[in-house]
């Protein structure tokens, strides 16, 4: 999950029409796909811009919240797994204080909040080290975050079919980083090839990008192999 900057002016058909379902214009939809760079506001894969596997997220639900229906700030783009999964769920503590994360606001990052499990012998917190098979790719709050937690429980990033989803990119960033650490090794023998190193770092840089599905999740990844001193940062 990244944090989505929503784009200033709202779609005419949320204000100029009275159909109640206004919030599932295409003109509605095409605007958020864009905003959200194709891709799902929680779990990140990447949606398609038309026909089926999207729905209209309302961050506070219709259901508590009738009077934001329409309004362009509580509206988001989900996939189908995740719009249904948070239904209309709205967590608050006893206190009334938010307890799931709005990607759109401005305020919260998410990424500081909801992070993952990035390498192999992952320890999750329990007491000792997990399997790889366990853990790998599990949405984990970051520093105990209880914002990054109830928005896992809420959304069900813990489901298998995301778990898998991310393992397939852990894969493809596992083998440029062993690529980059093998080219390095030969480099310090004398066997430079700077160009190899160069591209290998350039793949590394191109799964941060926020218009990348799994963003945070690569980001996540730089991050525990503290990558930056190789020249590739979590965040471009
Ligand atoms: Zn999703």
């Amino acid at each position: 999950m990244i944090q989505i900057k929503r784009t200033s002016s709202a779609p005419s058909v949320l204000s100029t029409s009275s159909a109640q379902n206004r919030y599932n214009r295409p003109s509605v939809v095409k605007a958020l796909h864009k905003m959200q760079h194709g891709k799902c506001c929680y779990c990140e894969d990447y949606i398609p811009d038309s026909g089926r596997g999207k729905e209209v997220e309302h961050v506070r639900p219709r259901s508590k919240f009738p009077h934001l229906a329409y309004d362009w700030n509580n509206l988001l783009l989900a996939c189908t797994a995740c719009n249904g999964a948070k239904s209309d769920q709205f967590p608050t503590s006893p206190g009334g204080d938010l307890l799931i994360l709005d990607p759109s606001d401005p305020a919260l990052d998410p990424e500081d909040h909801v992070s993952f499990i990035v390498k192999e012998d992952g320890d999750i917190g329990l007491g000792s080290p997990v399997s790889l098979e366990a853990t790998l790719g599990l949405a984990i709050p970051r520093a105990g975050s209880p914002l990054g937690e109830e928005t896992i429980r809420t959304t069900k990033l813990y489901q298998s079919h995301h778990v898998k989803k991310r393992r397939d990119t852990l894969r493809g960033l596992r083998r440029c980083y062993l690529g980059l650490l093998y080219e390095i090794k030969k480099a310090s023998k004398g066997e430079s090839n700077a160009i190899k190193v160069e591209t290998l770092k350039n793949e590394l840089r191109d799964f941060v990008g926020g218009d990348k599905a799994y963003a945070s999740l690569a980001r996540a990844f730089v991050r525990e192999y503290r990558l930056a001193r190789l020249g590739v940062h979590p965040n471009l």
